[in-house]
């Protein structure tokens, strides 16, 4: 018999948003509305398809790896250090590098109770212990219980912030509270895929902690990971990063595989940032289209709860709401953690109004 790693055992298996391919094949469908993995319904920015277009031509080259155009536009866009970024296929991937290097069996890795599912599967890989801290009334999160959990065993806390799926935030001044109060011996991941979304209300901006503004909020061990797939609409291309101080990411450095991010991704990531009027079309639809979402699961008599992102949580009024939408061509999500829960990404106005018309069919 072959022997596996055995932290493998437990660990909980990814279940994506199903593609639209696979619910038109499985439920013999032409048409399928996608709202369940919080892409950007609007696509991405026109100059991003020129530039992949432009860049196909050197499929036959390898990328470069330290992405030195995308590393140059990002350090100055985001005002950091070229040496306190790194790149990942994707946030996840970088998720996965912290995990890799600052966890092992002897370790504990921190969350809240429901964080994104990937923190669990990545720390259980590694043999750590996962410690979850439970929420309060209505899904929100208290940051003083997760101090008060932290032993001297805890090496990584996460946070999404906002939190997949619950959309639930937590705020500047409770966030550099915290940050004041946190050991030094642990990492704070804060992963903020929805910050574009997000950041109008009044969330941290994390990356105010790799480089403080504000001299009174000491430099504490924190790793901001964000995304190209949500608001910039590249979620098809694999491309998000993180930032840290140098000597962390020196650290997750060593763990990267070499060509990691595509070219294509790294072009398409170099526009889709010049394109920041398209980042706020994106975000702008989407807070009206959350409000008209509000209004129509109200009218419904459906308790969802406020999301600060690009999807809502709500309560199923039936027990097999998800697979009657599926098969009347809509999908959208079990909340993962939430039992009796359901998830829906905010589409276009079109998509919607498709979604809560079938959802009044069915009720
Ligand atoms: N963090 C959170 C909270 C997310 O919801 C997601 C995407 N579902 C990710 C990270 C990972 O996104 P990506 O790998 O596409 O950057």
């Amino acid at each position: 018999m072959i022997k596996h790693n055995k932290h493998l055992d437990n660990v909980p298996v990814y279940k994506p948003g199903k593609p639209i391919e696979e619910v038109q094949r499985e439920y013999n469908l032409d048409e399928v509305i996608k709202l369940a993995s919080n892409e950007n319904p609007y696509g991405c920015s026109l100059f991003v398809k020129k530039a992949v277009e432009n860049e196909a031509v050197h499929l036959n080259r390898y990328p470069d790896g330290g992405a030195y155009y995308l590393r140059k536009k990002l350090a100055s866009f985001l005002s950091v250090g070229e040496d306190e970024i790194i790149f990942g296929n994707g946030s996840n991937e970088i998720l996965d590098m912290i995990a890799r290097v600052f966890l092992n069996p002897d370790s504990e890795a921190l969350m809240f109770q429901g964080s994104f599912i990937v923190y669990k599967i990545v720390s259980m890989l590694q043999g750590a212990k996962v410690k979850e801290v439970s929420l309060e009334n209505n899904f929100q999160r208290d940051l003083n219980r997760l101090l008060d959990a932290i032993t001297e065993n805890t090496s990584v806390v996460f946070i999404d912030n906002p939190c997949n799926p619950t959309g639930v935030a937590n705020f500047k001044d409770e966030f550099d509270e915290f940050i004041q109060k946190l050991p030094d011996h642990v990492l704070l991941v804060l992963d903020e895929a929805y910050f574009e979304y997000a950041k109008q209300h009044n969330v941290p901006d994390g990356i105010n902690y790799v480089r403080p503004i504000n001299p009174k909020i000491p430099k504490k061990n924190v790793i901001i990971t964000r995304t190209f797939s949500k608001a910039y609409g590249l979620a098809g291309l694999r491309i998000g990063y993180g930032v840290a101080n140098k000597d962390i990411i020196s650290k997750l450095e060593k763990v990267r595989q070499p060509f990691n991010t595509n070219r294509l991704a790294q072009v398409a990531a170099l526009e889709a940032l010049k394109d920041q009027a398209f980042v706020k079309f994106s975000v702008d639809m989407n807070e009206k289209q959350k409000e008209y979402l509000y209004e129509e699961l109200e009218k419904l008599g459906i308790c969802y709860i406020p999301s600060y992102a690009n999807f809502i949580m709500f309560k199923s009024p039936r027990e097999d709401l998800y697979e009657r939408l599926l098969e009347k061509g809509i999908s959208i999500r079990p909340a993962f953690g939430f039992d009796g829960y359901l998830r829906v990404s905010v589409g276009t106005p079109e998509e919607n109004e498709k979604f809560v018309k079938t959802l009044k069919e069915i009720l």
